[in-house]
C-alpha cells in the first residue's frame, strides 16, 4: 500500500512562476519612473536656471549633475539645488564648461535607462493584461496553484495532509455514539490489507446528517486524522456557484486525486446543494447541479474495490436529498449526529475551555443547563464570547458571569442600548412581552420563562426568552398548543391593553409561528380532529399537492380552528390576571429586564 504523499498534490506549475515574475514586471514598470538621484536624501531647493548659472559663476558650486532636462547642484555649504534646462542644451550652451572654475560637473546618461523604460512601456500593459486576466481565471477556476487558465476545472478540494489534519476523535466531544459508528472506517483507513484478505466489503459512502454547528465537519476530519489520511473536502455550494459544465470535471478530478493519494477520504460539505431530487425546480445552473450530480454517482459507481477511498458527506437535509444518492454503493451508510444532550454539552464546554484562563468559579455544568438546544459550535462561540467579555471588563481570567453573559448574547443575540424609541413604543413592547410570559406561565406543557427584556436586540424590540429545564425530544399536542397560546401572548396583550386599531406591526413573526404550528399539527403529526384524519399531507416532496382541493380547504379549516383556539385560551388568561399584566409591565419599563426568579416572585406573594 502506498503512503499518503501529500507534499506532490500541488506542483507548482510553471505558470506559477511565469505569475509571479509577470507581476513583478508589471508592478515595477508602474513605479520605474526615471529617477533623478539627489546628492543627499535631502529634498533640493528649487531655483532658476539664471541663479544657478550665478552661482557658478560666482564659485559657490561643489558639483553638478545634468541629466535630461535637470540640473541638480552642490553648493559648498552642503546644499542642494535644482532646476531645469531645456532638454537639448549641452553644457557648453549654458556654459558650465568655463575651465576656469573648480566645479566637477557630470552629466548622467540616460540612455540605458531609456532602453529599459522603452521596454518596459512596451511589454508592460500587456504583461498587466496577462496577468489580469491569469489572475481572473484563477478566481474563476478555484484558487489552487493547479487551476490558471491552464486548469480550468481542477477540483477545488483543499487538502489538509497528514500533518494537517491534526484533528482526533478527542476533539469531538461527547458524540460517542457517532464517533463509535465510525471508528471501524479508521482502522479500514490504516489496515485495509486486513480487510481484503477478510472480503470484507468497507462502507464506501457515510452521509453525516445533523442540525448546523453539531460536529459533523469535525468528525469527518478526525476520521482523516486519526487515520493519518489525506482529506480532500469540497462544499456543495460551492458547486452551485460555478460556471456551466465546470462541475462535473471538478468532480472528475477531486476523486481523480483522491485516488491517488489513497487511502484518502472526499468530504462532500452541504450535499443537499447538489444533491437534491433531480428533475424537479427550475431556473438557472439548474442542469449544471444536476451533471455535477451525475457526475458524483458515476465516480461512486466506479470505485474499484483496491481503491481505499472513503466518501464522507454532510447535510442537515437528508429529506431533500435524491434518492439516487443513498442506494447502495453510494451513500448507504448514515451516521447521526444530534444537538448534544445536557452532559455531551459540558463535554464540549470542557474541550473548549480548556485552552482559556478560567477562573475557581467556573461551573460547566450550570452553563449546560442553561444552554438546551444549542449545536457544539455554539458552545464554541458561547466561550469565545466569554472570554472576550473578560478582557474587555479587564479580568485575569473567564468568570462564570462571563460565561452566563455570553450564553445570552449567543442565545439573544446582542443589547442594542443606542437605538431610541418612543415612550409609546417601550409601553407596548413591555405589555407585548409581559402578555408572551403570563400566557406562557399559566400553560401546562410551557417551557419556563426565563428572561423578560425590552432592551432591542437584532430586530426585535424587546423579548421573551423561554428556557427548557432538559432536553425534550419530541413535543406532546398540549404543548404545541401551549406554544401557539404563548406566542398569541404579544398581541392579544396589545389589543387588550390599547385597542384593536393599536395594535402593532411587531406581532408579525410571532403570527407566521403560530401557523407554522398549526400546519405542521395538521399536517405532518396528525393532531387534527377526525376529518383530516392521521394522514401525512405534507408535501415537501411533491410539485403539486398530493390531496384534493376538497381536503385543502378542510386542512386549511382545521389550521384556523387550532389557531383561534390558542388565542381564546390566552385571551382568557391575560383577562383573568389583568393586574398582574399591569404591575409587572409597569416594573419591566423602569427595571428594563425580568428575571426568572423576579418573575416567579410576582406569582409566590399573596
Ligand atoms: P457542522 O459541520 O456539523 O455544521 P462543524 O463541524 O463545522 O459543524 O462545527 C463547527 C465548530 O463547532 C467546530 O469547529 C467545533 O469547534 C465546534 N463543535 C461542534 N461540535 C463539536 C463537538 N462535538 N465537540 C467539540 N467541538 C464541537
Ligand atoms: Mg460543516
Ligand atoms: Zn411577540
Amino acid at each position: 500500500m502506498s503512503k499518503p504523499k501529500p507534499k506532490n498534490h500541488k506542483p507548482r506549475s510553471p505558470f506559477s512562476i511565469l505569475f509571479v515574475v509577470a507581476l513583478g514586471l508589471a508592478i515595477a514598470s508602474l513605479f520605474l519612473q526615471p529617477d533623478f538621484t539627489s546628492f543627499q536624501g535631502e529634498k533640493p531647493t528649487k531655483v532658476s536656471l539664471t541663479e544657478m548659472l550665478q552661482s557658478y559663476e560666482n564659485n559657490e558650486l561643489a558639483s553638478i549633475k545634468i541629466k535630461n532636462d535637470r540640473v541638480l547642484a552642490e553648493t559648498n555649504d552642503g546644499q542642494s539645488l535644482q532646476t531645469f534646462k531645456e532638454e537639448n542644451a549641452t553644457v557648453a550652451d549654458l556654459g558650465f564648461n568655463n575651465p576656469d572654475k573648480k566645479t566637477n560637473v557630470e552629466i548622467i546618461s540616460t540612455t540605458q535607462q531609456r532602453l529599459w523604460m522603452n521596454i518596459l512601456m512596451g511589454v508592460g500593459p500587456f504583461i498587466l493584461i496577462v496577468v489580469v486576466f491569469m489572475f481572473l481565471s484563477r478566481k474563476l477556476g478555484g484558487g489552487d496553484g493547479m487551476s490558471g487558465p491552464f486548469g480550468f476545472g481542477k477540483s477545488r478540494a483543499r487538502i489538509f495532509n497528514s500533518k494537517m489534519a491534526k484533528t482526533k476523535f478527542a476533539d469531538v466531544a461527547g458524540a460517542e455514539e457517532a464517533k463509535e459508528e465510525v471508528s471501524e472506517l479508521v482502522d479500514f483507513l490504516k489496515n485495509p490489507k486486513k480487510y481484503e484478505k477478510m472480503g470484507a466489503k468497507i462502507p464506501r459512502g457515510i452521509l453525516l446528517v445533523g442540525p448546523p454547528g453539531t460536529g459533523k465537519t469535525l468528525l469527518a476530519r478526525a476520521i482523516a486524522g486519526e487515520a493519518n489520511v489525506p482529506f480532500f473536502s469540497v462544499s456543495g455550494s460551492e458547486f452551485v456557484e460555478m460556471f456551466v459544465g465546470v462541475g462535473a470535471s471538478r468532480v472528475r478530478d477531486l476523486f481523480k486525486t483522491a485516488k491517488r493519494n489513497s487511502p484518502a477520504i472526499i468530504f462532500i460539505d452541504e450535499i443537499d446543494a447538489i444533491g437534491k431530487k433531480r428533475g424537479q425546480g427550475s431556473g438557472g445552473g439548474h442542469d449544471e447541479r444536476e451533471q455535477t450530480l451525475n457526475q458524483i454517482l458515476t465516480e461512486m459507481d466506479g470505485f474499484e474495490t483496491e481503491s481505499n477511498v472513503i466518501v464522507m458527506a454532510a447535510t442537515n437535509r437528508p429529506d431533500v436529498l435524491d434518492k439516487a444518492l443513498l442506494r447502495p454503493g453510494r451513500f448507504d451508510r448514515r451516521v447521526n449526529i444530534d444537538l448534544p444532550d445536557m452532559s455531551a454539552r459540558e463535554k464540549i464546554l470542557t474541550v473548549h475551555g480548556s485552552n482559556k484562563k478560567l477562573a475557581k468559579d467556573i461551573n460547566l455544568k450550570e452553563v449546560a443547563t442553561k444552554t438546551v438546544g444549542f449545536s457544539g459550535a455554539e458552545l464554541e462561540n458561547v466561550f469565545n464570547e466569554a472570554a472576550i467579555f473578560a478582557v474587555k471588563r479587564k479580568q485575569k481570567n473567564v468568570k462564570q458571569l462571563d460565561l452566563m453573559d455570553a450564553v445570552e448574547k449567543v442565545a439573544i443575540g446582542p443589547e442594542r442600548r443606542n437605538r431610541k424609541f418612543t415612550d409609546k413604543e417601550r409601553k407596548m413592547t413591555a405589555y407585548h412581552e409581559v402578555g408572551h410570559a403570563l400566557a406562557g406561565h399559566f400553560c401546562k406543557e410551557h417551557d419556563p420563562v426565563h428572561k423578560i427584556s425590552i432592551i432591542s436586540r437584532g430586530r426585535a424590540l424587546g423579548l421573551t426568552w423561554f428556557l427548557p429545564e432538559e432536553d425534550q425530544y419530541s413535543k406532546t399536542k398540549q404543548r404545541l398548543m401551549d406554544e401557539m397560546v404563548s406566542l398569541h401572548g404579544g398581541r392579544v396583550a396589545e389589543r387588550i391593553i390599547f385597542g384593536d386599531n393599536q395594535l402593532t406591526t411587531g406581532a408579525s413573526n410571532d403570527l407566521e409561528r403560530i401557523t407554522a404550528i398549526a400546519t405542521s399539527m395538521i399536517t405532518r403529526f396528525g393532531m387534527g380532529s377526525s376529518k383530516v384524519g392521521p394522514v401525512c399531507l405534507h408535501h415537501r416532496d411533491y410539485e403539486q399537492k398530493p390531496y384534493s382541493d376538497e381536503t385543502a380547504r378542510l386542512i386549511d379549516m382545521e389550521i384556523l380552528a387550532f389557531i383561534n383556539e390558542a388565542e381564546i385560551t390566552c385571551e382568557k388568561i391575560l383577562q383573568d390576571n389583568l393586574v398582574k399584566l399591569h404591575t409587572i409591565s409597569e416594573d419591566l419599563l423602569v427595571k428594563e429586564n425580568i428575571s426568572r426568579e423576579e418573575f416567579v416572585a410576582y406569582f409566590e406573594t399573596q
